[in-house]
């Protein structure tokens, strides 16, 4: 392809905001790459929470909008002024808009390499949950060797990452699920204590710290989770809530945090933390390299064909789901 060309490619493409419904498998035009960019094949496509919030309207889109953001692939075609990628490269990315679909076109400073080591299937696996869980726990609230952690959600995507750098961090991790399943993968994933149920969150916390609390609770749930994870804090702990999976945190009085020990509450996103090229390939290096060394091991859940993208989102907001999901180009 020359890049004067526009190509049609397939994808999942939305014109209004709603339920899963919305989302339609079509053919819709991609622009060759102008200067900057480049135009990548993908081999997979990551399913994310944000899919869903933009989805439904939460998060606002100029529409129709492909969905999708996150993948892995190789360099189709390359624009003017692009340096160091080239085509046939492979390559990851966290924030492309369009990645439902065969191919995506945007700026080439949003690309990490992949290693050689690494199959494109689990790289399109890594960046935004991965990344994630890097800043989650190297700068949110910065783990420290003998820190005792609560994680919630811990088999769910960024939660099975989060427990594994906890662990190479040198944490005691307690974890949160909804089944014995999901127990079993959030103890494989390395969880010394898994609560099952959500049931009794503070006092099953106090037992297992000797009244102490923890150092940091993530929480991606949200409004469920909230005041548990208030209660669960150690004087001085910090509570690093990042998602709101079963829905928003309603507002939160301040003195809260006072009367509960001194607390710290932070609202973190992915973007702020990878927003300089830098930062971005300082945490895709450390990542890519635990997985190199086989200290961090990526959980596919499942793979979906990329025209079943509704059935993908509506498993994860429905927490069927365990890992990563991935939708795949036929
Ligand atoms: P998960 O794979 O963790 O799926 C969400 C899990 O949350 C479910 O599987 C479920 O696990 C648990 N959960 C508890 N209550 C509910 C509920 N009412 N509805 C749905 N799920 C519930 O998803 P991700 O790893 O993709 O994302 C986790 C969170 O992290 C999300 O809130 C997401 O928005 C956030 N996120 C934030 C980022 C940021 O930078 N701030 C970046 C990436 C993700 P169980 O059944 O065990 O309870």
């Amino acid at each position: 392809m020359s890049a004067a060309d526009t190509q049609q490619v397939n994808a999942i493409q939305y014109s209004r905001t709603g339920g899963p419904d919305v989302l339609q498998y079509t053919q819709v035009p991609l622009p060759a790459p102008r200067s900057g960019e480049v135009t990548v094949d993908i081999a997979a496509a990551g399913v994310n929470f944000i899919d869903i919030y933009q989805r439904e309207g939460r998060y606002p889109m100029q529409l129709p909008a492909v969905a999708g953001s996150e993948g892995a692939g190789t360099v189709q075609a390359v624009g003017p002024d692009v340096t160091g990628v080239r085509v046939g490269d492979r390559v990851a990315w966290e924030s492309l808009p369009g990645s439902y679909a065969d191919a995506v076109t945007g700026p080439a400073d949003r690309l990490v390499a992949v290693p050689e080591h690494v199959e494109l299937k689990q790289a399109a696996a890594v960046p935004l949950q991965g990344f994630t869980a890097h800043y989650l726990a190297r700068d949110s609230y910065r783990i420290q060797p003998g820190d005792t952690v609560l994680i919630h959600a811990g088999a769910g995507g960024v939660g099975l990452l989060l427990t594994q750098i906890a662990k190479i961090l040198g944490a005691t991790v307690i974890s949160t699920v909804s089944t014995a399943d999901k127990a079993e993968l959030s103890s494989r994933a390395g969880a010394d204590h898994v609560i099952v149920g959500y049931q009794n969150i503070p006092g099953t916390v106090r037992d297992l710290t000797d009244g102490t609390g923890v150092a940091a609770v993530y929480d991606g749930v949200g409004q469920a989770t909230f005041d548990d994870s208030l209660a669960s804090l150690a004087t001085r702990g910090t509570l690093v809530l990042f998602g709101a999976a079963s829905g928003p945190v309603a507002p939160v009085d301040p003195q809260r945090l006072n009367a509960a020990g001194s607390l710290f509450l932070t609202r973190p996103t992915l973007k702020d933390h990878v927003a300089s090229r830098d930062e971005l390939l300082r945490r895709a290096d450390e990542v890519f390299g635990w997985i190199a060394d086989g200290r961090l091991t990526v959980s596919i859940g499942a793979e979906y064909p990329l025209p079943d993208a509704a059935r993908a989102q509506d498993d994860l907001a429905a927490r069927r789901t365990t890992g990563k999901l991935l939708l795949i180009p036929e």
